[in-house]
C-alpha cells in the first residue's frame, strides 16, 4: 500500500478535489490510504476566529464565511451542500461558548481547530464515492493516532503503530483519514503542530507498512532554495532523510520536520508531488543520500529567530554551568536550534514565544542574559558538505563580497548543515547570490 497526503492548496477547492480524485484513481493498483489536511486557509481561518471570539468582536461573519467555502466546494461538487453541516452546527456552539467565557485553552484550540480537517476528509471520501470508488473518511483518532496530551504538539504514544494497525483493519476501500488530528488516552482532541499532516502521513505509512508516502503538493518537489526568493531555484531529485529533516527544521516550507522520524524507522521512502504536475518525479527522500552531483543540495533561511546570550563570569573553571542552562531549557520546554560557547557565555538561538520569556528569568537568576530578537538565518544543507574543502569560505565569500556581519556560526556535528545569522532584512540577499553562487555556474 502506499500513503497520498493531500495539502490545503491540493484541497482547496472544487476543481483541486477533482484533481486528487484522478490521482488517487490513477494508483488503485497500489491500495492508497489518503491524508487530507483541511481546505487550504480553513486552519489559518479557524485561529483567527478563536482571537475575533475571545476578543469580544465579531465572529458571525468570518464563520458564515466558512461556512460558504465548505458548501460552496460540495456544491460545485455536485455533492450534498449539507454534508457537513452537522460538524459546522458543533463548530458554532464551540465558538459561542468560547466568547461567552472569554478563554480558550489549549484543549478548546485543538479542539477549534480540528474542525478543518473533520470536513475535509469527508468532502474528499464522498467525492471519491460520487466517482464510483468505495471510499470512506475517517477520523485520525478513530484510526488509532493516538497521542500524548501535549496540545498543539502533541506526539503520538509508543504503541501508536499497533493501535493504528488494529483500528484500520475494519474499514474499507480507500481510506480518507484526516491529518493534523489525533486524541490522548482521555480522548480529547490533539494536534500535532501547524503543518502536521505530513507527521500524519508518516505516522500512517509507517504503521502500516506503506511502500512509500507521497506528500502531494503544488510545488515540483523539495527545491535548492525558496522559489519565491529565488526564482531560479530548482527541484531535486533526491535528498536523504537527514538532509530533509535538517531542511525541513531549517526554514523549508514543504514539509513538516517530523515527517521524516517514522519513514527513518520502517526506511519508507518519502516523495514530494506536484498536484499540478502529476507526472513530474518530484523529489524523493531516501535513507541513503541522495544521488544529485552536487556539493549542497539547498539553501533556506528563516527570520524573526531569537539569540539569547548567557553570560557567567564565573564560568571560568567551572562545570555544570551548561548542564543548569540545559535544565532550564527542559523544564520551559524550549527548543534550540545553533549553540556556541565561549570561556565564559552560551550563545544559543531560538524562536521567539512565551517559554523563551519565562526561560530567560529562570536563567537571570544565576547569569546575565541578553537577548536579540528579529535575527535572521541561513542554513547551506547537503551531504557532499563534508567532504569539500574551502566550502566555508565559499560561503562565508559571499558575506564578505555583501559587507554583511556574520553573528553566529554553528557547523553541525554531522557536518550537513552550516548555519549561520544575519542581520534583520539580510537574509533574502544572502540566500539569492549564495544560490548564484553554488548553482548557477
Ligand atoms: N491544516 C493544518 C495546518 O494548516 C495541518 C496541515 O495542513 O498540515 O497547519
Ligand atoms: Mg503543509
Amino acid at each position: 500500500m502506499i500513503v497520498l497526503k493531500f495539502g490545503g492548496t491540493s484541497v482547496g477547492n472544487a476543481e483541486g478535489i477533482r484533481r486528487v480524485g484522478s490521482i488517487i484513481r490513477s494508483c488503485l493498483d497500489s491500495d492508497p490510504f489518503v491524508v487530507v489536511s483541511a481546505v487550504g486557509g480553513v486552519t489559518d481561518r479557524l485561529f483567527e476566529l478563536r482571537d475575533l471570539s475571545l476578543g469580544g468582536q465579531l465572529w458571525e461573519e468570518s464563520f458564515e464565511a466558512l461556512c460558504a467555502i465548505h458548501r460552496d466546494i460540495l456544491s460545485e461538487l455536485g455533492l450534498d451542500e449539507g454534508l457537513v453541516d452537522g460538524l459546522l452546527a458543533e463548530l458554532n456552539t464551540l465558538l459561542a461558548e468560547l466568547s461567552s467565557a472569554g478563554e480558550c485553552t489549549a484543549k478548546s484550540l485543538d479542539h477549534l481547530v480540528s474542525f478543518g480537517e473533520r470536513m475535509s476528509a469527508p468532502i474528499v471520501a464522498a467525492h471519491l464515492q460520487a466517482e464510483g470508488l468505495t471510499s470512506q473518511a475517517v477520523d485520525a483518532f478513530d484510526a488509532g493516532m493516538v497521542t500524548d496530551s501535549r496540545h498543539q504538539r502533541a506526539r503520538p504514544l509508543d504503541d501508536v503503530n499497533t493501535r493504528i494497525r488494529q483500528a484500520c483493519e475494519q474499514f474499507e476501500g480507500v481510506v480518507v483519514a484526516t491529518g493534523y488530528i489525533a486524541r490522548d488516552e482521555e480522548g480529547n482532541i490533539t494536534t500535532l503542530g501547524r503543518g502536521g499532516s505530513d507527521y500524519s502521513a508518516s505516522i500512517f505509512g509507517s504503521a502500516l507498512g506503506a511502500e512509500e508516502i507521497q506528500i502531494w503538493t503544488d510545488v515540483d518537489g523539495v527545491m535548492t532554495a525558496d522559489p519565491r526568493i529565488v526564482p531560479a531555484a530548482s527541484p531535486l531529485k533526491t535528498l536523504s532523510f537527514e538532509e530533509a529533516a535538517e531542511l525541513a527544521f531549517y526554514g523549508a516550507r514543504v514539509i513538516h520536520p517530523a515527517t521524516m522520524i517514522p519513514a527513518v524507522d520502517g526506511n519508507i521512502p518519502i516523495r514530494v508531488l506536484n498536484t499540478h504536475h502529476p507526472d513530474f518525479p518530484g523529489t524523493i527522500i531516501l535513507g541513503s543520500p541522495g544521488e544529485d552531483d552536487r556539493g549542497v543540495k539547498s539553501i533556506t533561511s528563516k527570520s524573526h529567530v531569537s539569540v539569547v546570550n548567557v553570560v557567567a563570569p564565573r564560568m571560568l573553571d567551572q562545570y555544570g554551568f551548561l548542564a543548569r542552562v540545559a535544565e532550564v531549557f527542559k523544564l520551559q520546554e524550549v527548543i534550540v536550534d545553533m549553540i556556541a560557547t565561549s570561556e565564559i557565555s552560551i550563545a544559543f538561538t531560538t524562536q521567539r514565544g512565551e517559554n523563551l520569556d519565562s526561560a530567560i528569568a529562570e536563567l537571570e537568576e544565576f547569569s546575565e542574559v541578553e537577548v536579540y530578537h528579529d535575527m535572521e538565518q541561513v542554513s547551506v544543507v547537503g551531504e557532499e558538505i563534508r567532504e569539500r574543502i574551502g566550502f566555508a569560505e565559499e560561503v562565508f565569500s559571499v558575506l564578505r563580497d555583501l559587507e554583511i556581519n556574520v553573528e553566529l556560526i554553528s557547523f553541525g556535528a554531522t557536518r550537513i548543515n552550516l548555519s549561520f545569522l544575519v542581520g534583520a532584512g539580510h537574509a533574502g540577499e544572502v540566500v539569492r547570490v549564495l544560490h548564484e553562487r553554488l548553482f548557477e555556474r
